[in-house]
């Protein structure tokens, strides 16, 4: 064994294995040329991947504790848009070279958050190159019990959670470097996916997807899935403080409707539903909104401060831009 390999793999033993929590499911994990894992007979493995390339979806600098978070939460946030339980990942990790004290800030960022949400780390690639990490997740759900994109119904509420906008305000300011809240700043690097909320909805929401690219661009991949329409009542968007004085000040609605990383959901249920997801909120600890209202005619509806219809680009929407 060469010098190179000797110290990747006391590199993956010294920070990567051991992550999370353990799990009686894993029969194997780090360490062998694959994982082995036990997904019970009853249950379906919902899978998904994310890249996050330095100078692309973070700042080469970014603190690499919150970019350890962030790589797994955003695909904690794609399970929890299906209501699947988090269970398993796997990190692929390219590196411009060995930095102890930068990978022990990483792993504690990925550690914690997994630990929060019962994941294990089963295995993973290191290779060298320029920053980028790739985490890949597993979670389980009831067959037939996943939350997908194209259930939503006329007559079905339009509900977020949280408040919307916020990370792609922390990004604008520190674009244009000013100084940013701490609070605001969280948002963008410590995202909160909403694991319980999505579990919780299983059964009562008839379509959800995760707010990772804007209401207006997530919420559109929901409508075009069910053959559906919507009228979304810009007034009603839940908005922090910092995000509704932006959009008072400058007219301007692309915040919450088209700026990325918020990692809230956005799902559908019918009204009969509200008092059940009014309570559901209340128990959990989260905000949850209405927003508006599925119809049958496609196409996405925005109504303004004065009840008129607005398009989109009047409101300040780029579709390609993603203009954060
Ligand atoms: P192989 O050459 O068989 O693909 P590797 O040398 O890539 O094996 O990895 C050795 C073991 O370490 C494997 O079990 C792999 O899953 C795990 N591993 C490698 N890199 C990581 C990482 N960044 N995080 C977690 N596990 C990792
Ligand atoms: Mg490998």
């Amino acid at each position: 064994m060469d010098e190179g390999s000797r110290s990747e793999f006391d590199l993956i033993g010294r920070f990567f294995a051991d992550l999370g929590t353990p799990r009686a499911d894993v029969l194997l994990g780090v360490g062998d040329d694959c994982a082995l894992l036990e997904v019970p007979a009853c249950l379906s493995l919902a899978v998904s991947i994310d890249t996050l390339v330095a100078g692309v979806h973070f700042f080469h600098d970014c603190d690499a504790e919150a970019l350890g978070h962030k790589s797994l939460a955003v695909g904690l946030s794609d399970l929890a848009a299906m209501g699947a339980a988090p269970a398993w990942a796997t990190l692929a990790l390219t590196l411009p070279e060995r930095d102890d004290d930068w990978l022990a800030a990483f792993a504690r960022g990925f550690g914690d958050l997994a630990r929060t949400y019962g994941v294990r780390l089963v295995g993973g690639d290191t290779t060298r190159g320029p920053l980028s990490v790739t985490v890949q997740v597993h979670g389980l759900v009831r067959h037939g019990a996943a939350v997908r994109r194209d259930g939503a119904r006329p007559g079905d509420l339009v509900w977020v959670s949280g408040t919307l906008g916020d990370a792609g305000l922390a990004l604008r300011l520190m674009r244009e470097g000013g100084p940013v809240d701490s609070a605001l700043r969280e948002r963008l690097e410590r995202p909160d996916p909403c694991v319980a909320l999505g579990t919780a909805l299983r059964g009562i929401a008839t379509a959800m997807i995760d707010l990772s690219d804007g209401l207006a661009g997530d919420l559109g991949h929901i409508l075009a899935a069910s053959g559906v329409g919507a009228e979304i009542d810009l007034t009603a968007l839940p908005l922090s403080p910092a995000v509704a004085s932006r959009i008072a000040s400058e007219g301007d609605w692309s915040l919450p409707l088209s700026s990325g990383d918020d990692y809230e959901l956005c799902f559908c249920a019918p009204p009969e539903q509200a008092a059940l997801i009014a309570s559901m909120a209340a128990g959990l600890g989260c905000t949850l909104t209405a927003v508006g209202i599925i119809g049958a005619q496609p196409g996405l509806i925005l109504r303004g401060p004065d009840g008129i219809p607005t398009s989109l680009s009047s409101v300040g929407y780029d579709h390609f831009s993603n203009n954060t």
